[in-house]
């Protein structure tokens, strides 16, 4: 007999394996967690969180924390940009105020917490909902069947080991996933950039940052491009090093022949102020790559975060889109061991989330090899996307979804010209003070209601009754619903748990209740 019997083993502890036991508590399901580290993330590495992520935590309940916690960490709204050295020559600004320009699309912001700081708020979150968090475990194989997934797990400091026996496992095991690779699932993409480091020291930076607010800080010079991330109060930081040397024909190797000398001349070089005294307390290898899984799930074990897609640390995505996997997931996951959804729920992870991975993955090569590392343009760069539409205009397209006949093309929009489209994240909308839309979108579907919609609500309680899952209804007072989500005053919107739109009424048909039957049908695979 197994020792341990749960419905969702998830392989890897860190930001994306505790946002995963997180959200899927949040929906009921107690998921149990391996994690080979004794404890979350020691490295600060992720920092920019994007609004869609935080509207994501925001249905947790811990955005408001998340935020406060941030403001200890970082000063909020700050630049990305480009210098030759900390203290020299400033070379471009791509964005001046990380918020500007995006306030009004979201009930959240985008903001600065390292994974240092946000992975113990998640943990503390996971463990409320129920989860069972075992660190210093390590995974060491598994095998599936019709049924599950068997794993056998050893704990580090004792040596012990027990089997885990679940329905699903979700492989939240880092770029290097063996569990994808025992899957035998490639990766396909641009491969591995460089051997990167990131250097993690102590100066007295307030002098060379000069009363500027930076949250990113970009360094190209002739010796390194890489870039600098500060903390408050501006005595500690890191400097990652993608490349040394002729810009040209670069060093991609920083892990040859590294010394404590050689990362002191890298910061020297990158602060370009020879005055300021400077210690490293660590520093960390990591692979710079562009890739993505070419599958995302086999049979009953699902890949997610940087298990399913690398990208260089440019735009700051990669985290969020884990993030964003998880939280996809886990509704999917957990109407289906519920009974409430058929088991071909699970086949619409993929379709939905690697062309995001895709997508995502190429915008941060763009934005690599545009920013620091013009040697890799080999003229089949794809055109730089908005960062909205990135972050949270994509479009799904799979049977969880009932795409109209007119849809467009484009895997992505503005999230303002979305207009409430299937597929699409649905549109944030002011309803109150402090409570948006989104704030609607939890546990259960949606169907929002046009001000003069008749016959919704009945349609949303017959459809409760005969799918026997719940379907809330609300109807919208705000001016603006209709304009935004694409519909007439008798039209209604289905919305699913994670907040996307899975059908549409543009106006009353015959009968809302057969309408709304067959379409809750259809996305539950039911
Ligand atoms: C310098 C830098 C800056 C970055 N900045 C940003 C940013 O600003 N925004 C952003 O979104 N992203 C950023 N990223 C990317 C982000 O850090 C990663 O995308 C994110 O950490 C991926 O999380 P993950 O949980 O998928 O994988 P990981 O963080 O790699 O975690 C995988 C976990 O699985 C555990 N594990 C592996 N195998 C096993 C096993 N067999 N048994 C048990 N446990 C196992 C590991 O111990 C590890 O804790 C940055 C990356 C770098 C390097």
């Amino acid at each position: 007999m197994p020792a341990i019997e749960t419905p969702v083993l998830i392989v890897g502890g860190s930001l994306v394996g505790m946002s995963a036991a997180a959200f899927l508590g949040h929906q009921g399901i107690r998921a149990t967690v391996v994690e080979h580290h004794r404890g979350t993330a020691i490295h600060p590495r992720a920092a920019l969180i994007t609004q869609r992520s935080m509207e994501a935590f925001r249905t947790l309940g811990i955005e408001r924390t998340i935020r406060e916690e941030s403001e200890k960490q970082f000063v909020q709204d700050g630049a990305v940009m480009a210098v030759e050295t900390l203290a020299g020559r400033e070379l471009a600004w791509f964005i001046a105020n990380l918020n500007d320009g995006v306030r009004d699309v979201s009930p959240t912001v985008r903001l600065f917490i390292t994974q240092k700081l946000l992975e113990p708020l998640l943990q503390q979150r996971a463990e409320e909902l129920g989860a069972d968090l075992r660190f210093a475990s390590e995974m060491i194989s598994f095998e599936q069947d019709l049924a599950g997934v068997t794993a056998l797990v050893r704990h580090r400091d004792t040596g012990e080991t027990h089997t885990i026996r679940a329905r699903y496992m979700i492989a939240a095991d880092g770029p290097r996933s063996r569990i994808r690779e025992q899957l035998g699932i490639p990766l396909k993409g641009r491969g591995v950039l460089s051997n990167s480091i990131t250097i993690y020291f102590r100066a007295p930076l307030a002098p060379v940052l000069r009363g500027r607010n930076l949250s990113v800080i970009l360094v190209s010079n002739p010796m390194l491009r890489g870039f600098f991330r500060v903390e408050k109060p501006f005595e500690t930081g890191f400097l990652v090093v993608n490349t040394t040397g002729d810009p040209a024909h670069p060093h991609e190797d920083l892990w040859t022949g590294l010394t404590n000398e050689r990362c002191i001349e890298y910061l020297r070089a990158a602060l370009g102020d020879d005055t300021t005294a400077r210690t490293i307390d660590d520093v960390m290898k990591w692979n710079a790559r562009a890739d993505v899984a070419v599958r995302f799930r086999e049979g009953r074990v699902f890949l997610a975060g940087d298990a399913a897609h690398v990208m260089p640390p440019y735009g700051g995505y990669g985290g969020n889109v884990g993030i964003q996997d998880a939280h996809a997931l886990a509704w999917k996951l957990a109407y289906v061991l519920r009974g409430w959804a058929g088991e071909e729920l699970l086949s619409t992870y993929e379709p939905e989330r690697r062309p995001v991975g895709s997508l995502t993955t190429e915008q941060a090569f763009t934005r690599y090899v545009t920013r620091e590392a013009r040697y890799l343009d080999r003229g089949d760069l794809q055109p730089q996307v908005e960062d909205l539409n990135i972050e949270m205009g994509y479009r799904y397209r799979s049977s969880a979804v009932l795409a109209e006949p007119q849809a467009h093309d484009r895997a992505h929009a503005n999230p303002r010209e979305a207009g409430g489209r299937p597929g699409f994240r649905a549109p944030h909308l002011w309803l109150q003070p402090n409570v948006s839309t989104l704030d609607l979108f939890d546990r259960n579907f949606s169907l929002l209601i046009a001000q003069q919609g008749e016959g919704w609500r009945q349609a949303a309680a017959s459809a409760t009754r005969q799918v026997g899952v719940p379907l809330d209804a609300h109807k919208i007072e705000c001016a603006s619903f209709c304009d935004n989500y694409g519909v007439s005053g008798t039209g209604a919107v289905l919305v699913r748990p994670d907040g996307f739109v899975a059908w549409r009424a543009q106006s009353a048909p015959d009968s809302p209740e057969r309408s709304v039957v067959r379409a809750f049908s259809a996305v539950l695979h039911r």
